[in-house]
């Protein structure tokens, strides 16, 4: 699988992005200089191959998510700007006194523009109940009062601790409360397949470069019945069909895409989607919880180490150091080849949260070997008792 990528170093921060696969690259490269023209509007030949190679790209997406149209797949900037969107979508949908539910530990985009709605007095966040290792507590969320709940968000997988929620058993307890279900899948969609239907999943949220895929570019995926209920957030070229008194809009998807997308990474995500659905990347995909699996054993037991990612992790190894800096470790191992990621990892809720002030993080990719970890262990070791 390494051979994929053109990669020298040891690379353990694929949570913060994931490698480009060379396959993706050349495709980019290859529609961008052989086959370029934009999508849905011109109508040349080569127009009308660009604007088939991006509705198969989209057509790939729905496949993915087991989304039973292709409406609800709107290509978006990241899921920064999904997740913007979502919060944007809420002010048409709740009421200043409705309330959104989220975890403790999210990352900052699935929090701030909640968080700046709040603010202005547009709807209230409050906090999901979650166990130490974040893993949402059903037992004490069946408890509370449901009375205001109107959306629920939450990372699949955390960045922060690598647990997974049980997207379907969360779904099912939304769906029966009449509470909108919203997924940040930026974590999980590199390595993990999700039915959105089964799910019963309102929103969901991705960057494609956290899924071997291109920067500048995710998805937002919205259930059926929200399409033509929701008026857009942006407005632009090519999202409307007709426009007297009222803009008459364009069908879903493109009346959520205004502006010219980013054609070159929509057509190379269509690579990156056909490869994971092939054995290799299915296999390579497989190691990652035993890897994991030793990098916490071993590194947990090292000295004033303090495990924060969950036992159940599949990809993510978070610690602090009762007696050193994180940045220290993550500056000098970056040094020898070995890169890692250290600060609050996007989500100062999560320090607060686990009392911390930085973290050290390990994440992985399907580009990593059992056999490269004694090196980063022996690496690890040494650098941490020089600096205790
Ligand atoms: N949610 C989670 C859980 C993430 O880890 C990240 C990226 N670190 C994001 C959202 C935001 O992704 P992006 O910066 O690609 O928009």
């Amino acid at each position: 699988m390494r051979e994929l990528f053109s990669i020298k170093t040891t690379y353990l921060d694929s949570a913060a992005t994931t490698l480009r696969p060379n396959f993706l690259l050349e495709k980019e490269l290859e529609f961008a200089r052989d086959h370029y023209a934009t999508v849905h509007r011109s109508l040349y030949p080569r127009a009308l191959v660009a604007t088939e190679g991006y509705h198969l790209a989209r057509r790939a997406v729905q496949e993915r998510l087991h989304a039973t149209t292709e409406r609800g797949i709107v290509f978006t900037k990241g899921a920064t700007d999904s997740l913007n969107q979502v919060a944007q979508f809420m002010t048409q949908l709740i009421g200043s006194e409705d309330e959104i539910w989220i975890s403790p530990i999210e990352h900052h985009a699935n929090y701030l523009p909640f968080l700046a709605l709040q603010q202005k007095g547009q709807l209230k966040v409050r906090f999901l109940p979650i166990h130490p290792d974040g893993a949402l507590d059903f037992a004490t969320l069946e408890m509370m009062d449901t009375t205001h709940l109107k959306a629920l968000s939450i990372a699949h997988v955390s960045n922060v601790t690598g647990v997974e929620q049980d997207l379907v058993r969360l779904g099912k307890w939304c769906r029966q409360r009449n509470c909108l279900f919203i997924v940040d899948a930026a974590q999980s969609i590199a390595h993990t397949f999700i039915d959105v239907e089964a799910a019963h999943v309102d929103f969901l949220a991705f960057s494609t470069h956290k899924m071997y895929g291109s920067t500048g570019l995710g998805v937002l995926y919205m259930a059926e019945h929200l399409l033509e209920r929701l008026e857009p957030i942006y407005f632009g070229g090519d999202m409307i069909r007709d426009l007297s008194q009222d803009m008459i809009f364009q069908d879903p998807p493109l009346k959520f895409e205004a502006g010219t997308p980013p054609i070159c990474q929509v057509i190379a995500l269509k690579e990156t989607l056909e490869w994971q659905k092939g054995d290799s990347f299915k296999e390579a995909r497989a190691h990652l919880p035993s890897i994991c699996q030793i990098y916490q054993e071993q590194l947990g037991k090292m000295p004033g180490v303090r495990l924060i990612s969950s036992p159940n992790a599949t990809s993510i190894i978070t610690m602090t150091f009762a007696d050193l800096h994180p940045m220290d470790l993550a500056l000098i191992l970056g040094n020898e080849g070995i890169e890692v990621r250290s600060g609050s990892l996007c989500s100062i809720p999560a320090l607060r949260y686990f009392e911390a002030n930085a973290f050290l993080r390990l994440s992985l990719g399907v580009h990593n070997t059992a056999e490269e970890v004694s090196l980063v262990l022996a690496a690890f070791s040494r650098v941490h008792s020089k600096l205790r």
